[in-house]
């Protein structure tokens, strides 16, 4: 309660402050849209400035996983890339390995892991910018993509207001994370993913895929219905795909962090 009533505290305050600064800074990172596509079945547009965002509630101390499962892949134990390739051309993965960590490196473009993988429990440790800059979707952003293309949200999202569906934990572009679980900026975050991904048949969907988020060990998706490939200001699209796909991370030019990520595929066979 605490942390909301600050922020209700700093919105209050931003009217006051220079007109031009603002106006320039909600130009560049908007919170929100009234003009993008109507989501199938909803009442809300994609990126919906009027889109409740979810409650805030402080995590507890759950979630930090210092040692991975026995029967998991290790896809990066903060030691090196190897498990990564850069998306755009398949060379090795360039981002900052440091301090058991690794880090964005804006302009290096967004990594995936060589190996693919279907239906998956997914652990991934995340920090965002321990001083943060800008606002919105310009505060920390990166993301973790299911298959390539279905991205769980990354974003700085303790007290920087920014769209439902664009928040920490959010499906982005699709669906909002039931609470707002977000540690401060800087501090270790957790996601635990369990997916299944969807099936196909002569092009169209037979069965959807489902995602499940634990958020620092908090509940933020539960069994929520893919929708499509995660697109900006734009409806989710349709795109077949295999039984199995990478596991992407995002470069959005804020140099976010990573650590001890692995992976246990949960077996059930492609349909
Ligand atoms: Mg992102």
């Amino acid at each position: 309660m605490r942390r909301y009533s600050s922020f209700g505290l700093l919105l209050a305050v931003l009217p006051l402050m220079g007109a031009t600064s603002v106006a320039a800074g909600a130009e560049e990172f908007p919170t929100g849209y009234s003009d993008a596509p109507k989501l199938p079945n909803s009442q809300w547009r994609v990126h919906d400035e009027a889109r409740p965002r979810p409650p805030i509630v402080a995590p507890g101390a759950a979630g930090i996983s210092a040692k991975p499962p026995a029967d998991a892949v290790v896809l990066f134990d903060g030691t090196n890339l190897n498990a990564w390739k850069t998306v755009k051309d398949g060379s090795p993965a360039k981002w900052k390995v440091v301090d058991g960590y690794m880090e964005v490196t804006a302009g290096a473009g967004d990594i995936q892991t060589r190996a693919e993988f279907g239906d998956s429990q997914l652990h991934v440790e995340f920090a965002t910018p321990a001083k943060p800059i800008n606002r919105s979707q310009g505060r920390g952003n990166s993301g973790v993509f299911l298959y390539g293309m279905y991205e769980v949200q990354v974003l700085d999202s303790f007290e920087n207001l920014t769209y439902a569906d664009g928040q920490a934990s959010a499906i982005y572009g699709q669906s909002p994370p039931l609470v707002n679980a977000s540690r401060p900026p800087g501090e270790w975050q957790t996601y635990d993913i369990i997916y299944t991904g969807p099936r196909f048949k002569d092009g169209k969907v037979v069965t959807p895929g489902h995602v499940t988020v634990l958020h620092n060990g908090v509940l933020t998706q539960n069994h929520t219905e893919l929708l499509g490939a995660s697109r900006h200001h734009a409806l989710p699209a349709l795109v077949v795909h295999g039984p199995a796909g990478p596991i992407q991370l995002q470069d959005h030019d804020y140099p976010v962090r990573f650590r001890n990520i692995w992976i246990r595929p949960i077996g059930r066979e492609a349909g």
